[in-house]
């Protein structure tokens, strides 16, 4: 190993845990403790131990954040121009990359996932920053055609505070995508990380104190979903939501903003379908395939969990894929392994009953299908990865999220039936197709139900691709200049002249 991250590693693998961790609540420009005292234990995955602890908030520490959230919204925040704004974003995205290597064992540690997975959300989290910091004093408005006695003209407006409901999968980045746009259109931010994975919002909150940001701008509340996440999504003084986690989740935060009308963008889960036709370049393919589903251990809503392959090449791409995955070896993420464990036991038993009643009920099993035990992994939660065939469109393991490293294949006849399987569940988040054939890969980004569409390699693109889904993989979209515009409300003005 080589690296910045060098010695934080060794820290966390001789002591296992690091120092200077954030510790409280982030309220008003600075850390403070949690009202009620209380505290909770976050966990290594990779050795399910608890490394750390933090403040277990509630609602009396949301009543504090939302009103530093709502007194920053009228102080010098609101005189702030929107350059001035953009640079503070600016700097946030090169104190980012200064300090990427602690940020990303921090992530690596209390997620699980691989460092060099962490490192490369790191470069997407600087590069949100960066995006936003360029686009803040672009956010412009329409003039409206209305003939010679009228001026009309139409103005983004901040929507006001926004709240933020992060998930454990993808801790900072989720957290950045939706902050950078907040910031730039001009709101203030109460954030709520998983109470699996507090630790680098609270550090990026204050990394944004120190880029320039007022008091009480960004305010960071830890804590579980029920104690610290309701009270935020029913409080009467936040303006719009975003939140991204489950449908169950989702659906019951959907119920609490609309006692107050609040708007809200939900980002839920997917069962995202990867196409591979006849005529794909088979090496890509695969490839494509092992990091749809692989990486982060396939705790990703975009997450290529439906393979749907051609007949016409089933065996010989099932037996070169088979191969490449029983070769992944998996360890704690701190190692570089090439897949690192899933974030919590919970996680892991629900992707173990899912395995099992596939397994009850006939699957074929390609690959895994097991509880997994790396020789150094000690007491963490692995899984091996697995692939299994379903039988038929209605199969639990088509139809259901796992959230986790398992595979379903569909064989398909062709590019027409291909579609049809894709299209064939309650989830449209993304999709993908590996062909040659152009014109089969475009019409199938026509017709497929999904809010981002992969040609030739999953997850292509970056910051500047709005993201979301539709049905029950939710609404609204983040990234891009629509995310921008998810934390703007439209003003028309009309004059008679
Ligand atoms: P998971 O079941 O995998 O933990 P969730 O969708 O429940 O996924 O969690 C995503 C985020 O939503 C987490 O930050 C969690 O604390 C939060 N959360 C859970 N329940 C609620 C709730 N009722 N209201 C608001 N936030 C919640």
């Amino acid at each position: 190993m080589s690296g910045p991250a060098d010695a934080l590693v060794a820290e966390v693998m001789t002591t296992g845990t690091l120092t200077g961790l954030p510790q409280g609540h982030y309220i008003g420009g600075r850390f403070v403790p949690g009202l009620s005292g209380n505290t909770m234990e976050s966990f290594d995955p990779g050795r399910g131990r608890a490394f750390a602890r933090f403040a277990a908030g509630d609602a009396a520490d949301v009543d504090a954040a939302v009103a530093a959230a709502r007194t920053a919204l009228c102080g010098p925040w609101r005189q702030m121009g929107p350059a001035e704004r953009g640079r503070i974003l600016a700097r946030a995205a090169s104190l980012l990359r200064e300090r990427a290597a602690r940020f990303a064992v921090v992530e690596s540690l209390d997620s699980g996932k691989r460092l060099t997975e962490a490192e490369g959300d790191l470069r997407g989290v600087a590069r949100a920053f960066e995006y936003y910091a360029g686009a803040a004093d672009k956010l412009h408005g329409d003039s409206l055609p209305l003939g010679r006695n009228y001026v009309g003209f139409t103005t983004e407006e901040p929507i006001g505070v926004a709240a933020q409901i992060i998930p454990w999968n993808y801790p900072l980045s989720t957290v950045a995508r939706g902050i950078a746009p907040a910031l730039a259109a001009g709101c203030t931010v109460v954030a709520k990380p998983a109470e699996q994975t507090p630790f680098t919002a609270l550090m990026l909150a204050e990394l944004l104190h120190e880029a320039g940001l007022p008091d009480g701008v960004l305010n960071v509340v830890t804590g579980t979903g029920a104690q610290a996440g309701a009270p935020l999504v029913a409080h009467p003084g936040i303006d719009h939501i975003t939140f991204t986690g489950s449908v169950a989740t989702g659906t019951a935060v959907m119920r609490a903003a609309a006692q107050h009308v609040t708007r809200l963008v939900l980002e839920l889960g997917g069962k995202s379908p990867l196409v591979v036709l006849a005529d794909c370049d088979m090496d890509a393919a695969v490839n494509g395939v092992i990091e749809a589903i692989y990486e982060n251990a396939g705790q990703i809503c975009s997450a290529g969990s439906r393979l749907v392959l051609d007949r016409a090449i089933a065996v010989a791409f099932m037996s070169r894929l088979t191969t490449r995955v029983k070769g992944l070896r998996i360890g704690h993420g701190l190692t570089n392994p090439d897949l690192g464990p899933v974030n919590s036991l919970r996680q892991l038993e629900t992707i173990d009953g899912h395995v099992r009643r596939a397994v009850a009920a006939g699957n074929r099993v390609y690959a895994g299908a097991a509880i997994a035990k790396p020789e150094a992994g000690g007491s963490g939660w692995f899984y091996e990865p697995t692939i299994i065939e379903a039988r038929g469109a209605d199969d639990p393991l088509v139809q259901e999220e796992i959230f986790g490293p398992v595979l379903a294949v569909q064989i398909v006849d062709g590019a027409d039936e291909a579609l049809a399987a894709a299209n064939a569940t309650s989830y449209a988040l993304v999709a993908g197709i590996y062909s040659k054939n152009i014109t089969d890969a475009l019409r199938f980004a026509r017709d497929v139900d999904a809010g981002q569409v992969f040609i030739n390699e999953w997850f292509a693109g970056g910051i500047e691709v709005p993201f979301g889904g539709n049905r029950k993989s939710g609404f609204g979209r983040e990234k891009g200049m629509a995310g921008l515009r998810s934390y703007c409300k439209l003003k028309s003005v009309v004059a008679r002249i």
